[in-house]
């Protein structure tokens, strides 16, 4: 059963020829269950700082089909797409990821913010700036403790009263992440005029940083258009200790990849962090407990 919804689709692929209708109709009807009674279960990432603190942890999907077992996120997406659910599975993940990260400790004296993956829900929806401050009130988490990322093809496409509504939401202290920074779509004038505090340079470049001339240069750049928009920029996907440390001498101002750890469940990064804390103001800390 495994195999075959792992061999359902590819990441990035959004269509899922190998499906078979009854699959498809299968996985919907109970995710649109969990959904419906905010049962997801979600991984989180650490995003690392030069200092070795935790600044944000970016809340993953982690979805099970009672009998197909673990769904890679990216077919659960696809699903929820084609059953038209895709902006209630994200506000369902939205409500679970601040309601979990309300009370986590802080990292070097700092809180730690939570970071959702949007996909369905977009900031040109009429309810989008009320969905988000409702998740917020209702878990009573601090508002510039939530990081909300969307893929730079989406944030491109907006227009001004779309960008307002996120705009009037940072003005309340939540920030904007561009996901996937440099796969999309997008001219230096929208990447300009974007609402958003945050940039997280795609794995594609991160990857081939100490391998390939190119991407160093094209992180270089990228590190250097953030400093200049005041832009706070992530690495994605450091797997080596060579990527952290060219990464490092880049000027990236954090980091996030199986190097630091995996996405761990909700009461392994809350354990991550304590550690991580504990062992002080020390450098790498993150690195070291793991
Ligand atoms: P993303 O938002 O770019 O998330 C980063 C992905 O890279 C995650 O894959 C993460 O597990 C993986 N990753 C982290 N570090 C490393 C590394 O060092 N090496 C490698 N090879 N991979 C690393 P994941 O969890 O499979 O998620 C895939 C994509 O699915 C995400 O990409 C995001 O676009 C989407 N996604 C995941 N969870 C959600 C969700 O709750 N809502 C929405 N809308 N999308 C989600
Ligand atoms: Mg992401
Ligand atoms: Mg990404
Ligand atoms: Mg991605």
């Amino acid at each position: 059963h495994d195999d075959r919804i792992k061999g359902c689709g590819q990441v990035g692929v959004p269509q899922a020829p190998e499906r078979s209708d009854r699959d498809q109709l299968a996985l919907e009807e109970h995710l649109r269950e969990d959904i419906a009674n905010d049962r997801v279960n979600l991984h989180y990432q650490p995003v690392v700082t030069n200092d070795g603190t935790v600044s944000i942890a970016e809340a993953l999907l982690r979805w099970r089909h009672p009998e197909l077992g673990a769904v890679p996120p990216n077919i659960v997406l696809d699903v929820a797409a084609e059953g038209g659910m895709l902006a209630d599975l994200d506000a369902c993940v939205l409500r679970t990821a601040l309601r979990e990260a309300a009370d986590w400790p802080t990292s070097g004296g700092k809180p730690v913010k939570v970071s959702v993956n949007l996909s369905g829900l977009r900031p040109e929806m009429p309810d989008f700036t009320d969905i988000v401050r409702t998740a917020i009130d209702d878990t009573g988490i601090a508002a510039d403790r939530v990081v909300l990322e969307m893929v730079e093809t989406v944030l491109a496409q907006l227009g001004p009263e779309p960008r307002q509504a996120m705009t009037s939401l940072v003005d309340e202290g939540v920030q904007f992440a561009v996901d996937d920074f440099g796969t999309g779509y997008s001219s230096l004038a929208r990447i300009k005029e974007m609402p958003t505090q945050i940039i997280k340079l795609d794995r594609m470049f991160v990857s081939g940083v100490g391998s390939d001339s190119d991407d160093l240069g094209i992180t270089r750049a990228v590190t250097e258009l953030a400093r200049t928009l005041g832009r706070y920029c992530i690495a994605e996907g450091i797997e080596t200790n060579p990527q952290h440390h060219l990464l490092r001498a880049v000027g990236v101002d954090a980091y996030q990849g199986y190097l630091f750890t995996h996405p761990l469940p909700a009461d392994e990064f809350r354990a991550y962090v304590e550690r991580a804390s504990e062992l002080g103001n020390g450098r790498s800390a993150g690195k070291r407990v793991r």
